[in-house]
């Protein structure tokens, strides 16, 4: 078949089904190696993904006894054995480099022993690891893998992938552009492989990297207006407009071009582009855009760095400095992206949270009336979707349509969403077509769960700009495999970079794709995208696959809340252990103290002394704990103090003045008070595992269990104060 009548074919048939969401002329561009029966290998393969997902989660885990241990071993083993027939298979006409005779040689032999020796030894010392597929790990935000997430992981080890560049790995290159394509679809960035086609995703070494990614576009966009008008004074440009009021670009002051949204400041860049191309007809196209281009990178504040970026914006342009509002309960990797990306970490001022831990949007009302009452730029506004430490998920509905409110005012943000943790969830809403499922629907499939608050937030998730979303933590996908998602794709090119050796180049193919070049991270393993692209097709990111498995950990949460009230009753007259919050997610938060204790400082140090029975210390191993739980601490300068007040004097019993500052703690230490402290000791407790409600001894479920073991514990911790 010709190339063009092989391009028609493809794209009659609609897009590959090995591919679903990558548009026929990529696949058709690059993987020009197939054939076409390679086409009908495509489509057939296809066929077989489209049958409705049984998802029983017994046969998607290894399981906590290692119970389906001949079914992986199995597949590992065919994996192992093609893998090397595909080596010998690569001009078998070379010969063999290492001989039989060699084989068995001292040298070889030796060699070999030291090999087995050394690995026993770390074999020996992996068993102090964390047992994270048992139904007793209950701790941090991290359960069993699936197996299809590890048998596509190592199978594609073997192959050792590079993702950086597409001549480096033309298979798992393009497998990452289609998971991006999932996760923006799960998340309700489109539905049609050409919506899709217009968002740009991709997996990261972890949320950390997901949320620089994301601070390091918001800036580059927010600037790139002043670097627009810059450069079009340069190429002598004239004619653009910018906004909903098309005021002409030249009259614009830097606080109006800062202010425009995402998507004006999107479309601007391209009208320069094509203002530029149109007034230099002389030129070839890719010629021309290719200078408009070098030019708004000379004037990039990427490239220039602050200080000179800035030094540049005097008298009526000068601008104050610009800011970012995030939820009070951010993850850490936000103040580090902050610092290293030259927004500075403490630019980034946290809006604190209402009683359901979600950011109140009331006071972020009042700090964007601030902000525009003071000419202040905000970068972006970070909104959290499974806060790590409560698994809250702020009012994201609430953002956005603050967010349009304000953009009315004339002061205008990129919107991110940290759905690092929470992120996943969404598959739950969604059905296979896309569409959001409704609140009846699935508060009757997942038990009450979601809330009407949660169900808003995860439907408004298309309308921001970017999200974090990791699958190595409810995607159930082995370490390293964050993502980051951008609703409009062009916002990759802002932080392009060329590399002529790696990242194609002038003898490159014009359609390869370069994760490379636009990501801030270099060689990373393909194997990553290809465990999280076999975990979906075999548990698809809607409702009738991780939406099972994410819901079922939701309603588990749940359980364990409403039995943690139950055991409330049954120990009162000694002990009070109460629930934070419903959860929004699969978190739940718990504090516990003495009956007739009001003294925080007694209160944390009784929690301390339990937190050691149901946490690792070097001097008792895993092996001796009965149940693993994580812990926080609520302390008095990052969280909102009047709220934690009334719930220590509500529900804890601590009815003094005794929640202080750190300041303040000092002082009154200084005068000899007691009973004071600066932050509040809380149990965290993840229920990530899906086997907790399995029967584990005789009717009695995980749960069950864990919270029998509660008042021994609680007595040996009484005894040890
Ligand atoms: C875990 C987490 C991160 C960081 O992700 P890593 O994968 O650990 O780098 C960021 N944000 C939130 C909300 C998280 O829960």
């Amino acid at each position: 078949m010709k190339e063009g009548s092989r391009r028609k074919k493809l794209s009659q048939t609609g897009s590959s089904r090995l591919f679903r969401y990558l548009i026929p002329e990529e696949i058709a561009s690059l993987l020009p190696q197939h054939g076409s029966s390679k086409e009908l290998n495509l489509v057939r393969l296809g066929e077989r993904n489209t049958e409705t997902t049984p998802v029983d989660i017994k046969a998607l885990f290894l399981g906590p006894k290692a119970e389906n241990g001949e079914l992986a071993e199995k597949m590992l083993l065919q994996v192992f054995r093609d893998y090397i027939f595909w080596r010998r298979n690569f001009h078998p006409e070379d010969m063999s480099a290492i001989q039989p005779e060699e084989q068995t040689s001292a040298e070889y032999q030796r060699l070999v022993a030291r090999f087995q020796r050394e690995l026993f030894m770390l074999l020996g010392e992996l068993k102090a690891d964390i047992p994270f597929y048992s139904p007793r790990y209950i701790g941090h935000m991290v359960a069993d893998i699936s197996l299809p997430a590890m048998v596509g992981y190592l199978a594609t080890m073997l192959y050792n992938p590079n993702n950086v560049s597409w001549e480096a790995s033309p298979i798992t290159t393009l497998i990452e552009v289609e998971v991006g394509r999932e996760l923006a679809k799960m998340l309700g960035f489109g539905n049609t492989p050409q919506e899709l086609a217009r968002t740009w995703g991709h997996i990261t070494s972890g949320g950390t990297v997901g949320n620089l990614e994301a601070l390091w576009v918001a800036k580059a966009l927010k600037f790139l207006p002043i670097a627009v008008r810059f450069a079009a004074e340069e190429l002598n440009v004239t004619g653009l407009t910018a906004s909903r009021a098309r005021i002409p670009l030249e009259s614009m002051r830097a606080w109006d071009l800062v202010n425009l949204t995402p998507t004006e400041t999107l479309d601007l860049k391209d009208q320069f582009i094509a203002a530029y191309t149109g007034a230099h007809p002389e030129l070839e196209p890719q010629e021309a855009v290719a200078e408009a281009v070098q030019q708004l990178k000379a004037h990039n504040i990427l490239t220039l760095g602050d200080q000179a970026f800035f030094s540049r914006l005097t008298d009526e342009d000068s601008l104050n400095t610009p800011v970012i509002f995030a939820s009070q309960t951010m993850h850490y990797s936000l103040q580090k992206g902050a610092g290293l990306v030259g927004i500075g970490a403490g630019q980034v001022i946290s809006i604190p949270v209402d009683k359901y831990y979600r950011m109140d949007r009331g006071l972020l009302r009042q700090a964007l009336y601030e902000a525009l009452e003071m000419q202040r730029p905000v970068i972006m506004v970070i909104g959290v979707v499974g806060s790590t430490e409560e698994g809250a998920v702020d009012p994201m509905y609430e953002l956005v349509s603050l967010r349009e409110e304000i953009t009315e005012q004339g002061l205008s943000f990129f919107l991110h969403c940290d759905g690092a943790y929470g992120g996943y969830m969404a598959a739950c809403f969604r059905k296979p077509s896309g569409e959001l499922r409704s609140l009846a629907e699935m508060q009757k499939e997942y038990g009450g769960w979601p809330t009407s608050e949660v169900h808003q937030s995860f439907a408004a998730l298309g309308a921001v700009d970017s999200i974090t979303v990791d699958p190595h933590k409810l995607g159930y996908v082995p370490y390293p495999a964050g993502a980051v998602v951008f609703r409009d794709g062009r916002s990759k090119e802002l932080v392009a970079q060329e590399a002529a050796y790696t990242l194609g180049g002038r003898a490159g193919h014009p359609n390869e794709i370069h994760l490379g070049k636009f990501i801030l991270e270099g060689s990373k393993p393909g194997a990553a995208a290809a465990a999280v692209f076999l975990s979906h097709r075999v548990v698809p990111p809607d409702q009738g696959g991780y939406g099972k498995l994410l819901g079922h950990t939701a309603k588990i949460a749940r359980k364990f809340y409403h039995r943690l009230l139950l055991l409330a009753q049954s120990i009162q007259d000694d002990f009070i252990v109460t629930p934070l919050v419903l959860p929004d997610t699969n978190i739940v938060d718990y504090c516990f103290n003495l009956a007739n204790n009001d003294r925080l400082d007694i209160m944390n140090r009784f929690s301390q002394r339990l937190y050691q029975e149901l946490s690792i210390h070097p001097e008792s191993p895993v092996q001796t704990r009965s149940f693993i739980v994580s812990h926080t601490e609520f302390s008095y300068a990052n969280y909102n103090p009047e709220i934690l007040k009334s719930f220590l004097e509500q529900k804890l019993g601590v009815k003094g003045d005794y929640f202080v500052s750190s300041k303040e703690l000092k002082q009154r230490r200084s005068e000899g008070w007691v009973g004071c402290d600066d932050e509040i000791m809380v149990f965290r407790t993840t229920l990530m595992n899906l086997f907790t409600l399995e029967e584990a001894w005789g009717a009695k479920d995980y749960i069950d269990l864990f919270l029998e073991e509660i008042p021994g514990l609680l007595r040996k911790a009484l005894a040890a104060l």
